[in-house]
């Protein structure tokens, strides 16, 4: 499929997310040092934070509140044949061009038709090359000679890891179909076009779930599960027009597929896939079993009966729901001079005379940070009281300290990394116990007395909702 026109009106840029994402510790380039590794991203402190975050948030919404998903982890490297049975190794190609003036490389469905059938490089007018199909798979070696028989992929998806696994996890859960199995894990792709930053990578990591369902109870389950993989995303506070339905056509459907729908988010280049909600019907179960000599029907003792379940997969990119919410978040907004200054003191005590902030509207929870502790001064012991909460709310909560420059100033650092909370330690605090407790979004500032700070952090949590 061609790209489309951008719709994209926001504020966020690729330029400044991958700006932002740097200054504050969120994603580096890897090995930047040499220059950096195409394709390859590393996670500080804040995006590992948040990446982390959105796993458990995940993990928790597919596995803890259904009584019938469990979860498992499989390893990276498996039998080659499983590539073999799963069509991998004949299938999973992209069609590539070359220009053959200016020597870009691209995929040939991703650019305009009309090139395409010219063979015009749409970059500079140049002559293209006849497509070819390339594997994307990252073959290796195992053990020391580097021959054909020791051969090895780099799984380039995590699902396959859940079919091999299926027969293991009924024997060991007695799980009746239909079941479901989560796994968030790294797969790697030799992909061929990587630019938009951590959008498409060589290494990243997907959160999948198969479910196992009976023959013929395949597409009311796959209904059921488009409505909950949406339901999630509201749920994360995602903003919900800038995000929609795909229906794969008969040219985009994947070898193992009936039907195919993506859940697309509007990034600043425009809609791109975020999750896929696939009817793999019977295909891997049934490969695998021919392939495997194993058989791998489901014995429905209830009903007497066997069969070879259908699956549908859930299938979403942990690395890439990173970047939709980096910039579903992103936003800029004026400050009128002094309303957003700290503690009871107001601006006399370092007020902010910065007129615009730049701030991550995260759900609190998935922020990196949930509750930053701020001493209004150094002195007079407001940093001791302060440091002394902090390690009150560590026991529950991710929290930051920071004691350095004007408090309006420190707003702001907490607000570009997307810091739900601030805890503010002034004058009053030592003489009456309350602090002050500020909340990003809305700059509203309310004192609270220190032994309801928790709670009401928590309450600020669950009654979240984005404006
Ligand atoms: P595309 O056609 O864009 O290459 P795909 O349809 O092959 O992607 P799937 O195989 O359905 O993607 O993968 C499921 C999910 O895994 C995607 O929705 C995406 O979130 C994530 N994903 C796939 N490839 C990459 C990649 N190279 N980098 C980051 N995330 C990826």
């Amino acid at each position: 499929m061609a790209e489309e026109a951008n719709e994209y009106q926001g504020p966020a840029t690729m330029e400044k997310i991958t700006s932002l994402a740097k200054r504050r510790g969120f994603v580096f380039q890897s090995s930047e040092i040499y220059g950096g590794q195409n394709g390859a991203w590393d996670y500080g402190p804040l995006g590992i934070e948040l990446k982390n975050r959105i796993a458990r948030f995940w993990w928790k919404e597919m596995t803890q509140l259904h009584d019938n998903i469990v979860g498992l982890d499989a390893a990276i490297l498996m039998h080659p044949r499983t590539w073999e049975a799963s069509g991998h190794v004949e299938n999973f190609t992209d069609p590539l061009v070359d220009c053959k003036k200016c020597k870009a490389r691209f995929r040939a469905d991703m650019i305009p038709e009309e090139n395409l059938a010219g063979k015009i490089c749409p970059e500079c007018g140049g002559e293209l090359t006849d497509t070819r199909k390339f594997n994307l798979m990252f073959k290796t070696h195992i053990g020391p000679t580097e021959d054909n028989a020791n051969s090895i992929y780099l799984r380039p998806e995590t699902a396959q890891g859940i079919y091999v696994n299926y027969k293991n996890i009924i024997q060991s859960t007695r799980m009746k179909v239909p079941f479901g199995i989560a796994q968030i894990g790294k797969a790697f792709r030799n992909e061929i076009v990587t630019k938009n930053f951590i959008f498409r990578t060589c290494e990243f990591e997907q959160m999948e779930m198969q479910y196992f369902v009976k023959p013929g109870s395949d597409v009311e389950w796959f209904n059921e599960w488009k409505a909950r993989r949406w339901a999630y995303y509201e749920k994360l506070g995602v903003k919900t027009d800038h995000l929609r339905w795909h229906q794969h056509g008969s040219d985009e459907l994947a070898h193992y597929a009936k039907d195919a729908y993506d859940i697309q988010y509007l990034f600043p280049m425009g809609w791109r896939e975020l999750e896929g909600v696939h009817n793999r019907t019977d295909y891997d179960l049934t490969r695998h079993a021919e392939f495997s000599g194993k058989d791998l029907q489901y014995i429905d003792q209830d009903n007497n009966e066997r069969y070879i379940p259908f699956i549908i997969e859930t299938s979403a990119g942990l690395t890439r729901t990173v970047l939709m919410l980096l910039c579903d978040s992103y936003d800029e907004e004026k400050v009128v001079p002094g309303k957003d200054s700290g503690g009871s003191e107001g601006t006399a005590a370092g007020g902010s005379a910065d007129e615009y902030r730049t701030v991550l509207r995260f759900h609190p929870a998935i922020a990196p940070v949930t509750a930053a502790v701020l001493p209004l001064m150094k002195k007079d012991g407001l940093a001791e009281l302060a440091r002394d909460i902090r390690g009150e709310l560590k026991e529950d909560f991710a929290t930051d300290y920071d004691q350095a420059g004007a408090i309006g100033r420190r707003y702001r650092r907490q607000d570009e990394a997307g810091t739900p909370f601030c805890v503010t330690v002034d004058y009053q605090s030592k003489e009456d116990g309350t602090v002050t407790l500020r909340y990003r979004d809305s700059m509203e500032q309310i004192r609270v007395p220190r032994a309801g700070l928790a709670e009401k952090i928590r309450a600020g949590i669950k009654s979240y909702k984005r404006i």
